[in-house]
């Protein structure tokens, strides 16, 4: 599978999921766009790294994902965009009659309306390509929900809904839109909450990660960034031309319960 010519757009992507997702897209030969809000020389730097080390070109874009200008700013600057991953995110847990309304408005911006902006922008561009491919980043949480996560579980079944209609109004085009709904993914945010866990719970980290973390995980292992990146690459090949609309889990049985 080769992507050499394409160009992928991946929000938030200086870590983790988005990270991820970039460096398989790369090693696929897809010229690769990151992005964060912070702009700083080492998201430079990890961009020119990223393509010394498979040879494709590699640029970085800093655009706040919270801000509608910024999010359409990002897709215009970048010039061109045959690959699309709306993959930035935040979370914040809270109940419904506590939670911070500026928490819900940042949640719903970055993990919803972002993807809408970016969306409106990239597929122009596509249809001048005639070809495009927009993998929606959601969650086991766009499919089911939580407690204290009203605002995360909204945005993420929204964004499976901006998917569905994306594909509807693409579907007569070489364009595709899917949603993947990871499980947990052991990225530095998940790993950053261990310590305070394993005080929380008085248990050991493989504990933590068992019967706290990974409780609502049959698999009781993490997804891995390689493992959405490999997904995300398949979504971008041609086996999966006629797969628009729909929602892939790598949850490791999350939804199966
Ligand atoms: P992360 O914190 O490692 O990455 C989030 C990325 O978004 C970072 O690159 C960050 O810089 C960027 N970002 C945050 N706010 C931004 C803003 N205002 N503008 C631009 N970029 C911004 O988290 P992650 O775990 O890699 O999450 C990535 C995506 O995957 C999110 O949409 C998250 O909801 C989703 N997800 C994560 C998990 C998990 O277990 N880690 C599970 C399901 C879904």
């Amino acid at each position: 599978m080769s992507l050499a010519g394409k160009t992928a757009i991946i929000t938030g992507s200086n870590s983790g999921i988005g990270l991820g997702i970039a460096r398989e897209l790369a090693r696929a030969g897809a010229d690769v766009v990151l992005n964060s809000f912070t702009d700083r020389d080492e998201d430079h730097q990890l961009a020119a790294d990223l393509g010394a080390e498979f040879d494709v070109s590699a640029r970085y874009i800093g655009a706040d994902m919270s801000n509608a200008a910024a999010c359409r700013g990002l897709v215009e600057t970048a010039g061109r965009c045959d690959i699309l991953v709306n993959n930035a995110g935040i979370q914040h847990v809270a109940a419904i009659d506590a939670f911070p309304l500026d928490k819900w408005d940042a949640i719903i911006a970055i993990n919803l309306s972002s993807a809408f902006h970016t969306t409106a922008v990239a597929l122009p561009m596509m249809r001048a390509a005639g070809w495009g491919r927009i993998v929606n980043i959601a969650s086991a949480h766009g499919l089911t929900a939580s407690p204290f996560k009203s605002a995360y579980v909204a945005a993420k079944h929204g964004v499976v809904g901006l998917t569905k209609t994306t594909a509807l109004e693409t579907a007569q085009e070489a364009i595709t839109c899917n949603a993947i709904c990871p499980g947990y993914v052991l990225t530095p945010l998940v790993e950053a909450q261990i310590p305070d866990q394993m005080k929380t719970h008085n248990m050991g980290r493989d504990e933590v990660i068992a019967k706290v973390m990974l409780e609502r995980q049959p698999s009781r292992a993490f997804a891995t960034t390689e493992q959405l990146g490999g997904t995300t690459v398949f979504l971008c090949s041609d086996a999966a031309a006629q797969i628009t609309g729909t929602t892939i889990s790598v949850d490791g049985g999350w939804t199966a319960l």
